[in-house]
């Protein structure tokens, strides 16, 4: 692993540990935003509007942007607002905006600004014609992640030869592009590319978007999509979820990334095992989506689409991957706090609601057998269960005393 490879996972490490911090006091409600991709100039030209939920009461109100982010106004209520720029980095090529709260009307702050792509030095995501990817590693646009998740509304103009591609809904009316993201997410990834070649899978449900795979990747891919849609389906029944965007590349990138219905997966000279867990853990969020993300009891979302993704691969692969699998689990498991209420700000939440969620469902498999945990998933996910006291409720009812009890206690380890 060379230095740049290992600097990129201690940035990548840091962001799945802030991620997980939301400080209470102070969060962003949505974005709304208006974007112009220039190609020629390699210049993005952005307006913000971001409404609050709560303004900190005597801090100050500090946003991230890139570096090169050149800002032509922050306002409030039509008012001019004065801001500092801090050379504090969230990551290693933005800056700070700070902001006093006492300036902002509405919980409303407006921010206009415009960025070079030329600047961006993040390997994985310097400008490229053929396929821009924007995201929060770029720092394309204002963010902090204390903040917590947003729900977002973007109008883009993209050159006429252009596609876009995004998580949340994406509509094209003659070269004009909306973007809409209902579920409150931490991120806004965005690609560009005047060359996607788009494939519609799983009844249409899921886009794949990529420039050059070959065909055999490309194949392997809607293949691993299809049948592991097809799996869900008929073990949970159909999905509550509208749709997954999965964009591909073989940038020989070190990294895969997903957002809420979007993946942008790196394939290397083929589509590998690990490659296709991480499609199928996203898969399964096609079905475990329902519940709120703000706190502990989303394991009900990453612990069942994590273990949704191991069982995909035993049915694919069989029982000594299904076996190694656990081991990892086990393994991933060791030393993370009880997931039982476990607080936002722990900083290995993520970790424990997903693979110890994922973990005590593969205890409840093992004590109640295969067929019995199959037909109770089903039961899980058709009577959209969204906390954990009506999930305990379930298992009481359709598994009896013991089983809820045993889960309960083993939820608290
Ligand atoms: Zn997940």
């Amino acid at each position: 692993m060379n230095y740049k490879d290992q600097k990129t996972k201690i940035l990548l490490s840091a962001i799945s540990l802030l991620n997980c911090i939301i400080v209470f006091s102070q969060s962003i409600k949505a974005y709304d935003g208006h974007i112009n991709v220039d190609i020629n100039q390699r210049k993005i030209r952005a307006t913000f509007e971001i409404t609050f939920n709560t303004l900190p009461q005597d801090d100050t109100i500090k946003l991230f942007i890139h570096q090169s982010a050149n800002i032509a106004r922050i306002s409030s209520n039509s008012n001019t607002i004065e801001y500092k720029e801090l050379s504090e980095q969230f990551q290693e090529e933005d800056k700070a905006i700070e902001i006093s709260p006492e300036d902002i009307r509405n919980k409303k702050l407006t921010i206009a600004y415009s960025h070079s792509l030329d600047r961006i030095e993040n390997e994985n995501f310097q400008f490229n014609e053929n396929w821009h990817e924007l995201n929060l590693y770029t720092a394309w646009f204002p963010l902090n992640m204390e903040y917590g998740r947003f729900e977002y509304s973007i109008s883009a103009q993209i050159p006429e030869n252009y596609k876009l591609v995004s998580s949340g809904t994406v509509s094209n009316n003659r070269g004009f592009w909306q973007i809409n993201q209902k579920s409150p997410s931490f991120d806004i990834p965005i690609i560009i590319s005047p060359q996607f070649k788009s494939i519609s899978v799983a009844q249409e449900s899921i886009k794949i978007h990529h420039i050059d795979l070959n065909s055999e990747t490309e194949k392997a891919i809607e293949n691993a999509t299809n049948s592991h849609y097809d799996f869900l389906n008929k073990t949970l029944g159909k999905s509550s979820t509208t749709n997954l965007t999965l964009a591909v590349n073989q940038f020989n990138r070190p990294m895969s990334y997903a957002r809420k219905g979007f993946i942008s997966l790196t394939v290397r000279n083929s589509f590998s095992i690990k490659d296709e867990q991480i499609l199928a853990h996203e898969i399964g969020h096609l079905w475990w989506n329902k519940v709120s993300v703000s706190n502990w009891e989303d394991w009900l979302n990453e612990g069942f689409a994590e273990y949704s993704s191991i069982l995909i691969l035993r049915n694919t692969y069989g029982d000594e991957n299904f076996d190694k699998n656990i081991r990892t689990l086990e393994h991933r498991i060791k030393d993370l706090p009880s997931l039982y209420k476990l607080k936002k700000e722990n900083t290995k939440n993520q970790s424990s609601i997903t693979y110890k969620g994922a973990y005590l469902l593969y205890l409840l498999e093992t004590k109640i057998g295969r067929e019995k945990f199959s037909t109770f998933l089903r039961i899980v996910h058709q009577k959209n269960i969204k906390k954990t006291s009506d999930f305990l409720m379930l298992v009481k009812d359709e598994l009896g005393e013991d089983v809820e009890k045993f889960l309960n206690e083993q939820m608290n380890k």
